[in-house]
């Protein structure tokens, strides 16, 4: 499946060849036939234009975002509390991708890069090495709210072809420059306990707080760069796939659950990225042995609903039109997925609830744990996993009950 043939691949990228040295770290097998991938095709988007997936659900699930709209239920996790909750944890999220869609049509951070900012330095910084820019800009990352920074070249293979307008129903050229040879990735952590509760409209509220706490991150830190007299595209989930590039970034491995994985919060995190040309030394891809657990390890797809994780090898064969297609890997059915939020009118991450690396590793013995999860004692930290039943539902009135 790997394609030897250092011209041009048939995925059309100028000078690519589809396959690069780094994919033998991040352990992507990028071979024939790869394309990039359509952001109309993503499955959000689709519910807006694909019969297939369009459906009296789906409209209610994205209506209840707005809590007038929402149909409380008297069961923990899904009442008026929860949902008020959860929408008010989008509220940056949906206030920045809002402000510009009817005047513009973008839709930020989701559908377009951002452009609300300040203007920056006419001057470039010139004094410091691309070593020394990329310590600072991960220093300042971190003051400025980030959880992890990392740094990659830039890949046009995780770019996408397009980028879709929900308020025109089209696609729409990429806007961002070909000439921008880095990418800063930050990611931020979701809260550990209200995830406990997943499935609930109350755990949705990890998802909206940890891009909330990303796009601030990712704003201050685009504008910092900026300051310095550089370019720099700040991107949420818009414009360019985030977890091959928080991989190639260093910030961790891809899980059987399709999420980035990282040695400080497991799944729980949300990714941005930032397209620069300021001069900066990339990180490495890291290995702690994740590919080899989720090897020995399904059960984020034994615990999915709709079984739409895959408990097999990793393959290239996508499910539907919402999947990479060339990428020999873990692939999730996003239809069946979505499927399953639509049904329950809200968001699921019980793949992230009850995957091994869904802990608290402030704690001293959870980083035992992990690091004795890279070795070949891995069976029995799964054993230990489930005997002392981590990952387990917890209730919303244990998270809502507590002091
Ligand atoms: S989010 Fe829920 S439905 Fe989707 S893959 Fe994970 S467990 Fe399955
Ligand atoms: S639950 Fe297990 S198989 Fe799934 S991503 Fe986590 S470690 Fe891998």
């Amino acid at each position: 499946m790997i394609d030897s043939n250092p011209t041009n691949g048939p995925c059309g990228c100028a000078g690519c060849t589809c396959r690069k040295p780094i994919d033998d770290q991040t352990g992507f097998q990028v071979g024939e036939g790869f394309q990039r991938f359509n952001q109309k095709h993503d499955q959000f988007n689709r519910s807006l234009w694909d019969p297939t997936v369009r459906s009296d659900k789906v409209r209610r699930f994205f209506e209840s975002y707005y809590t007038d709209k929402a149909s409380f239920r008297k069961v923990e996790g899904f009442q008026h509390r929860d949902y008020a909750l959860r929408n008010a944890s989008w509220y940056v999220a949906d206030f920045t991708a809002d402000l510009l869609e009817t005047s513009h049509d973008r839709k930020e951070g989701f559908l377009d890069t951002y452009t609300l900012f300040r203007e920056g330095a006419t001057v470039q910084k010139l004094d410091s090495t691309p070593a020394e820019n990329s310590a600072e800009l991960k220093r300042a990352a971190r003051f400025l709210g980030a959880d992890l920074v990392g740094i990659c070249e830039y890949d046009e293979r995780w770019v996408y072809t397009h980028n879709y307008s929900r308020r025109d129903d089209r696609e729409k050229p990429i806007d961002l420059p070909s000439d921008l040879p880095y990418v800063v990735v930050l990611a931020n952590a979701m809260d550990h306990d209200t995830i406990q509760t997943v499935p609930s409209a109350l755990s949705g509220a990890a998802t909206g707080q940890g891009y909330s706490k990303d796009i601030i991150a990712l704003l201050s830190t685009a504008q910092y760069i900026r300051n310095l007299g550089y370019r720099a595209v700040a991107s949420l989930n818009d414009t360019a796939l985030s977890i091959p590039l928080a991989i190639q970034a260093g910030l961790g491995e891809y899980g059987r659950h399709g999420l980035l994985i990282t040695p400080e919060f497991g799944p729980r995190v949300r990714i941005a990225k930032i397209f620069t040309d300021l001069p900066l030394e990339p990180d490495q891809p890291i290995h702690f042995g994740v590919r080899e657990f989720c090897g020995i390890c399904r059960k984020c797809a034994k615990g999915c609903p709709p079984k739409a994780i895959a408990d097999g090898e990793p393959s290239a064969e996508p499910h539907t039109i919402s999947n990479l297609v060339g990428v020999t890997k873990w692939t999730v059915n996003a239809e069946k997925c979505f499927g399953f939020w639509a049904n329950q009118g809200t968001d699921c991450s019980i793949c992230i609830r009850v995957c091994p690396y869904n802990k608290d590793f402030s704690k001293w013995y959870y980083r035992l744990g992990r690091r004795l999860a890279g070795t070949r004692l891995r069976r029995l930290l799964l054993w230990l996993d489930d005997a002392l039943k981590f990952g387990q539902r917890r209730t919303a009135g244990w998270w809502w009950g507590r002091a």
